[in-house]
Order: structure tokens, then C-alpha cells, then sequence
């Protein structure tokens, strides 16, 4: 917060023209705190969405009223603004690609894919060489026992797309379950994507921001605790050596420079008996990440404006020595218990 180039008087006056205009697709909770970030950016952040009550929206970001699924809302988004971004990876590939010859689209979106499709992420990390874990496609049941025959059960599914916190990964030990799996997700339409169960000591997550010239910086590994496969707790620095923690990181690195992200990238990992084994990539801040707003220099929303900005990146440094955060959860329905 201490590296703007504009008086903060003038600001907070609104006599200063925004210094960029971000669009962001979508305005749930990781939008509300961009636009936190933005406003000591002197950043214009606008957001998409179809509901003014969005968290986004309540914080104060512009809302520009609109679907995702829409190319028209979305032109209407990217006016004006010198970068889209998002908030979710919702928005078929397509549209993006699309959006993206008339409107500077970062992380692009080819890379994006990369967090919007299960299948497609192992096939291209496996490729490159990275360690993720034995995955097939599935077509029909019977591809889920023909990969528990050569990997053994119990095996993970999971949903290619529009899985989060769990919802569209199963993890199963018999045949028959694994039929009532694939029967209910092809029921709805959701193609699946099987892998082998790996024996997980910790779980790990790397923060990089990536500028489009390749300038890239990491936040200290993190170590994410789950819970029904929801992240519950968060601890930064992760309890690992050293030498392990600054493998986490290059791996980060490489995964960044490989896809050629612009913009964050959260790499989670898992740390097993023989080694990091990649998990899953988003491309946008991550919800590891929220503790960077008191724990570091520059939080992770910050750092995702300037990356995508193509502005110098911020310090990634703890404030303190050890930080922590705890995911509390609230009702469905979104009420307040407490009150
Ligand atoms: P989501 O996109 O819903 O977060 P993930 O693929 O990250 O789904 O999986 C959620 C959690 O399920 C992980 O954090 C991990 O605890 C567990 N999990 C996922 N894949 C595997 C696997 N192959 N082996 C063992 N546990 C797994």
C-alpha cells in the first residue's frame, strides 16, 4: 500500500482520474477484496454480474448488470477498461477467446482452461513433465474400473468442470459406488475425470504473481488443512524444510512460466512420501490467500491488479513470523448465526 504514484489527498478528494480500469467477471467475496485493494490503487474496478446485492457490489465496485454467459454483457464489461479479469472461472472458453480480440483478457484464455477443466489441467501438466497423479478420462462407468484394475482403489472422481470446496469430487472404494457416481453426473450432464488416491502427509499451496514480461514473484508456501475437502485452516510459513519450500516455489515458478500466466496463479500441492505432486491450479487470487491482507507487505489482491496491470510487483515478505487463518463458515442460507 506504501508504493502509490498519486497523492492519496486527491484520492480520497476524487479529484484524481482512476490511474487504470479493471473489469472483473463476476462479484462475489474475491471481488469484494480486489476492490478493497483497488481503491489504494486508485483503480476503477468494475464487475459483471446479474445481482446488486453481489458482495462485490455491496463493497462498492461498479456493477456493470449482465450474465457471463452472455457476449453482449461482456463487451459491455471490457468498455472502457484496459484489462478483464475474473472473479471465477465460469465463463465458456469460447466467449473469452472472443472477448479477448477486442480487449486486453489476463490470465488469457488458454490459460485459464487450465483451472476451468480438470482433464484438460492434468493432460497439459503431465505433458510438461510436472508430477500429478495417474488420471483417464471417463466415458462410461467401466472406465472407472478399468483404471481401479491398473491403480488399485479406492480411486478419486471428479467433476472436468464447475467443481469447488468438494462439491464434484468423490472419492470411492467399490465398483458399485462408483456406477451410482458416474450415473447421477452423466444424468446431469458432468463429465468426469478419475484418479489414483494419493497418500497425502500435507497439503500445500504457492502463490505467484506473474507479470506479462515474466517478471514473477512467490508468497511463502502455505500449508492448507481441508476438512470435507473444504480448505479450514491456513499456516504461513508452511511447517516443511527449507530446501522443500524453495522446490514449491520454482515448481510454482515453472508452472507460471510454462503456461505463461499474467496475473496470480495459486499452485495447490500435495506432499507425499516420494515428493510434491501437483493438485490443481487457479488462476485468479485464492482462497489460501486471504491472510496476505495482514501477514504481508502486498496482499495477493494487490499483487493480482499490478501483475495484470503489467505494474511492478509488490513485497511478498511476512510481517510477522507466522501467520494463520481459519475458514468459519456460515449457514447456507447466508444468514448471520451471531445475530
Ligand atoms: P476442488 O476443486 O473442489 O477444491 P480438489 O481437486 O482440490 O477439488 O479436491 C478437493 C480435496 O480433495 C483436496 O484438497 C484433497 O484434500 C482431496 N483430494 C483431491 N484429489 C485427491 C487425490 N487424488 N487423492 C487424495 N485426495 C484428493
Amino acid at each position: 500500500m506504501s508504493h502509490l504514484a498519486v497523492d492519496p489527498v486527491e484520492i480520497a478528494r476524487g479529484t484524481r482520474l482512476p490511474s487504470a480500469t479493471v473489469g472483473m467477471i463476476g462479484a462475489g467475496q474475491l471481488a469484494r477484496m480486489t476492490h478493497q485493494a483497488a481503491i489504494a490503487l486508485n483503480i476503477e474496478l468494475r464487475v459483471l454480474t446479474d445481482d446488486l446485492n453481489a458482495p462485490a457490489v455491496r463493497g462498492g465496485a461498479t456493477p456493470v448488470l449482465g450474465s457471463y454467459a452472455d457476449p453482449r454483457d461482456l463487451e459491455a464489461l471490457a468498455a472502457g477498461c484496459d484489462v478483464v479479469t475474473f472473479d471465477h472461472e465460469l465463463a465458456e472458453p469460447q466467449l473469452l477467446a472472443e472477448l479477448s480480440r477486442h480487449v486486453t483478457v489476463r490470465p488469457s484464455p488458454r490459460a485459464k482452461q487450465l483451472a476451468q477443466d480438470k482433464l484438460h489441467a492434468r493432460e497439459t501438466l503431465s505433458q510438461a513433465g510436472f508430477r500429478v497423479p495417474s488420471f483417464a478420462p471417463v466415458d462410461s462407468s467401466t472406465d472407472i474400473d478399468a483404471f481401479a484394475e491398473r491403480h488399485g482403489w479406492p480411486v478419486v472422481i471428479k467433476a472436468r468442470r464447475g467443481g469447488y470446496d468438494g462439491r464434484g469430487v468423490w472419492i470411492t472404494g467399490d465398483t458399485r459406488e462408483a456406477a451410482r457416481i458416474w450415473q447421477s453426473a452423466s444424468a446431469a450432464g458432468r463429465e468426469l475425470v478419475v484418479e489414483s488416491f494419493v497418500d497425502i502427509r500435507c497439503e500445500l499451496a504457492v502463490l505467484v504473481a506473474r507479470r506479462p514480461s515474466g517478471d514473477s514473484v512467490t508468497y511463502p508456501v502455505m500449508e492448507t488443512r481441508q476438512q470435507d475437502a473444504i480448505c479450514r485452516e491456513v499456516i504461513a510459513p508452511a511447517a516443511i524444510p527449507v530446501d522443500r519450500a524453495d522446490e514449491a516455489r520454482r515448481l510454482a515458478v515453472s508452472i507460471a512460466d510454462g503456461v505463461d500466466v499474467a496475473g496470480l496463479l495459486a499452485v495447490e500441492l500435495f506432499l507425499t512420501g516420494e515428493g510434491l505432486v501437483v493438485n490443481e491450479l487457479a488462476l485468479r487470487p485464492h482462497n489460501c490467500g486471504h491472510l496476505t491482507i495482514d501477514a504481508c507487505p502486498t496482499s495477493q489482491f494487490e499483487q493480482h491488479l499490478r501483475a495484470i496491470l503489467d505494474w511492478p510487483l509488490g513485497d511478498t515478505g511476512m510481517l510477522a513470523p507466522a501467520a494463520a487463518m481459519v475458514n468459519v463458515l456460515g449457514p447456507s442460507d447466508g444468514s448471520d448465526p451471531a445475530t
